[in-house]
């Protein structure tokens, strides 16, 4: 049954770890016959959006794509990130959405914003009497993090304190566990500090989770544990990949997969930082030191810029040095390009994760079962990385601290690796998170029941 009187605008931000999250929600609304209006910021920061875009919109054509041109950025810059100039310019640019909305036809059911996008969004869709939800792209204990920030920063706590989160199962959590950038006034702290109290605003908050991953999380929020007259939050993870996304990856990827193919089941490690984080070269070089001491054939995806076109023109050897490349040859692939991540946590070859914890890295892994070595890097990722340690299916050594607070030396790496591969309770929990992931996005499972119930109820608000 086609049904197109539910019309859905969603409006991404910046980055991979967000435009993916919105093209898997809007892929699922597609699906159930909403018409969907992407209204698409460009150009976009990173090529591999412009990629994901395209092939995303040649696989689902009846997906309405509005073009949202953007002013230059601020200038001075705010920002030396240039995902981060982005949200702020996008912040400074919803003026222009008024006369979009309002030519887009049918009218719109409802609008679905980025999480960094909440409170300029919804000065626009509170004029419009439009209905207003957010897609927050990290976990719920995040989520409950991002609401209960304000009050956080109210107590003046001390560095030295742990502090109490309500909603995070592995709370208290040491001061360290906090985005650093949020411990300093920075354009972050301004905007978590402006959106965070409209959050209650809000029609409903989507999570990019589900219940066996983060029931404690989802229950505190929805009992107002975290934050009173919190609007009804939906998990409508984990989210699943599009077979279009294994068309959007590189040349190498069938030499990547046949590679795969030969190894044995569950015997290589697998490490990648996510789509937009570079680590030092001295780091990266105990790496591969690390990797090749574990004994394991790996599998490592390099990224040496934090945008990837800029790190087109830099070769591995560069990178690694020539001697430590050779040598890497004879255990592993090292790829430094995009690849399809979904498809290789998938394959049965894969036995181990390294990961910054990315939270979109992380609900593919749980939807894969594979065990986690996290190392965490900045922002969201310890909070990520906590919950990985206290669900059973993943190992954080603390000491190693935030991205670029020091070299981690290979024997360490190469010591935690073996204990992933190795430990046999990291792989039962592991499976048992897949097995809970594959229910909740079965036929009549929670992510399906919710979104019907939401459909029924969009139309009944019409
Ligand atoms: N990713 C990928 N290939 C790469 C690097 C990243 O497919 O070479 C994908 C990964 O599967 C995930 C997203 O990019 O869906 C990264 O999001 P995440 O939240 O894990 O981290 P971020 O990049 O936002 O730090
Ligand atoms: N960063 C990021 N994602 C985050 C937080 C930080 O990619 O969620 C990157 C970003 O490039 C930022 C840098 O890491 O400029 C340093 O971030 P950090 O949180 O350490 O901020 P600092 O306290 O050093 O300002
Ligand atoms: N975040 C943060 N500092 C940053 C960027 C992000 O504290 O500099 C927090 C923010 O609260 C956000 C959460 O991290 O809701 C998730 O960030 P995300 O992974 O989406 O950011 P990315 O690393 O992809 O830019």
């Amino acid at each position: 049954m086609s049904d197109e009187s539910v019309h859905v605008a969603m409006f991404p931000s910046a980055g991979m770890g967000h435009l993916t999250p919105f093209l898997r929600l809007a892929s699922l609304l597609l699906t159930h016959h909403c018409k969907v209006t992407l209204i698409t910021p460009l150009p976009t920061v990173s090529h591999a959006e412009s990629q994901l875009l395209s092939h995303f919109h040649s696989s689902f054509p009846q997906l309405n794509l509005i073009p949202f041109h953007l002013p230059p950025p601020p200038s001075p810059p705010i920002s030396g990130d240039p995902f981060f100039l982005r949200v702020q310019t996008l912040r400074n640019s919803t003026h222009l959405l008024p006369p979009l909305i309002s030519s887009l036809s049918p009218p719109l059911s409802l609008f679905i914003s980025d999480i960094f996008l909440v409170t300029p969004c919804l000065s626009i869709t509170q004029k419009l009497s439009l209905p207003n939800y957010t897609l927050f792209t990290s976990s719920a204990s995040m989520f409950s993090f991002f609401s209960h920030f304000p009050t956080l920063a109210q107590s003046k706590f001390d560095l030295s304190d742990e502090i109490h989160i309500p909603g995070i199962p592995f709370s208290p959590l040491p001061c360290s566990s906090i985005p650093p950038i949020l411990l300093h006034p920075s354009v972050f702290r301004n905007i978590i500090m402006e959106d965070s109290p409209n959050l209650t605003k809000l029609d409903g908050v989507f999570l990019n989770t589900f219940e066996a991953l983060e029931s404690h999380s989802l229950k505190a929020l929805s009992d107002g544990k975290v934050v009173k007259d919190m609007p009804p939050v939906y998990a409508v993870g984990p989210f699943v990949p599009f077979k279009f996304e294994a068309e959007a990856s590189p040349s190498s990827s069938p030499l990547l997969i046949n590679w795969l193919d030969e190894q044995p089941i569950g015997s290589v490690v697998y490490v990648c930082f996510g789509s937009r984080t570079a680590l030092g070269r001295d780091q990266m070089r105990e790496i591969g030191n690390g990797l090749m001491t574990s004994g394991y054939n790996f599998l490592w995806v390099v990224k040496d810029k934090i945008v990837d076109k800029e790190d087109e023109e830099i070769g591995l050897d560069e990178v690694l040095g020539v001697e430590l490349v050779e040598r890497m040859k004879k255990k592993g692939l090292v790829i430094k390009e995009w690849v399809d991540q979904s498809e290789i946590l998938s394959h049965k070859s894969v036995g181990g994760f390294v990961s910054h914890c990315g939270w979109n890295s992380i609900a593919e892994a749980a939807l894969n079962g594979v065990p986690i070595l996290a190392w965490p890097q900045h922002g969201d990722q310890k909070i990520n990385a906590g919950l990985v340690e206290v669900s059973g299916w993943g190992i954080w050594n603390k000491s190693w601290g935030w991205g670029g607070e020091r070299v981690v030396q290979g024997e360490e790496i190469g010591d935690a690796i073996k204990e992933i591969m190795e430990n046999e309770l990291l792989k039962v929990k592991a499976m048992e998170l897949k097995e809970g992931g594959k229910k909740a996005i079965s036929v009549g499972g929670d992510c399906e029941v919710t979104i019907q119930k939401l459909i029924l109820k969009w139309k009944n608000d019409v």
